[in-house]
């Protein structure tokens, strides 16, 4: 039999809406209601920080409005609309996920979490986060910011819980009338104070009731200042300090960027030679990287020259 989930404290429950409603992040996708605007917010959100996200977000949807037109739209268009969001499978399991919504739900995005759990692109921190936010429904969308406020400030630390504990604490605390201010408030926590190194407990408003918050007090009792404005430090492992940087440059996640940039920047349905060099990387570095491309379908190659290719158009 399950353990006992949990509960919330009603005072920290009370506290992080509170603080919320004054000093939540203003995010342009945070004012709409339409369900496929917010599953567009937050399949930019999954790899990409929701300010910088936002951006991209109002963009996107003026070229592509509805579900629909999404679902009619080629994989070209929707990898140029991409374009500086990175991760870009995304974007194609986005277009498939609205072809999805048009062929089996009638052009509108399922309400049920198991119906958005079954499109593509979308897993289980997104089905809640869109349940919870477009459709009001009572489920906890559990991403790295919220994992870390509520294992913290409920256990202690953040090996406190196992996944599926952690899931219905999060279920549980989300609030009936207001499941999606809950969803955002959680994440702005976790974003501005829980960071994942020296998380800011002077200012958070669970401190009061956080369970890990004493472990994070400096010597002489000061918590570390507040400063929402001032980016989050990388987390690095203890031995990366020893080892040499990377520098993106010579990555093969930059190769594919670039080479999606050409592509990009390319007509629509012409095809573009692929250089012999780029960058640092030669030749069998460049097929290597636009062979796994074409697997997953960001891009095609000529089916006469290996070495001309464009954007997809079905
Ligand atoms: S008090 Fe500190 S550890 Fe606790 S939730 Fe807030 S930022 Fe995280």
């Amino acid at each position: 039999m399950a353990a006992p989930t949990v509960a919330i404290e009603a005072d920290l429950h009370a506290a992080i809406l509170a603080w919320f409603a004054v000093r939540g992040r203003d995010l342009a996708f945070r004012a709409t209601a339409d369900p496929y605007a917010i599953l567009v917010s937050e399949a930019m959100a999954q790899q990409t920080q929701a300010a910088r996200a936002a951006d991209y977000w109002s963009r996107f949807l003026v070229e592509f409005p509805t579900v629909q037109a999404l679902a009619e739209s080629t994989p070209a268009a929707v990898l140029r609309a991409w374009r500086g969001l990175g991760y870009n499978r995304r974007a194609l399991a986005l277009r498939q996920a609205a072809i999805a919504i048009v062929r089996d739900h009638g052009g509108a995005v399922p309400d049920e979490l198991e119906a958005l759990e079954c499109l593509p692109g979308v897993g289980p921190y997104t089905a809640r986060a869109v349940a919870a936010l477009a459709f009001g429904r009572r489920v906890g969308a559990v991403d790295v910011n919220v994992r870390r406020v509520l294992s913290r400030a409920i256990g202690g630390s953040l090996e406190a819980f196992g996944t599926a504990e952690l899931q219905r604490i999060a279920d549980a605390s989300v609030p009936a009338d207001q499941p999606g201010v809950w969803t955002h408030a959680l994440m702005d926590v976790g974003a501005t104070f829980c960071r994942a190194r020296a998380p800011r407990c002077g200012g958070c408003p669970a401190q009061p009731w956080c369970q890990a918050a004493p472990s994070f007090a400096s010597p002489r009792g000061q918590d570390t200042p507040v400063s929402p404005a001032a980016p989050e430090s990388p987390v690095t492992a203890p031995h990366a300090a020893r080892e040499a940087p990377v520098a993106f440059e010579t990555t093969s996640r930059w190769l594919r960027g670039r080479l999606l940039d050409l592509l990009r920047d390319s007509p629509d349905g012409a095809w573009a030679t692929l250089p012999a060099a780029m960058g640092s990387h030669g030749t069998s570095a460049i097929a290597a990287a636009f062979s796994a491309m074409v697997a997953e379908g960001l891009a095609e190659r000529h089916p006469a020259d290996p070495w001309q290719a464009r954007l997809p158009l079905a």
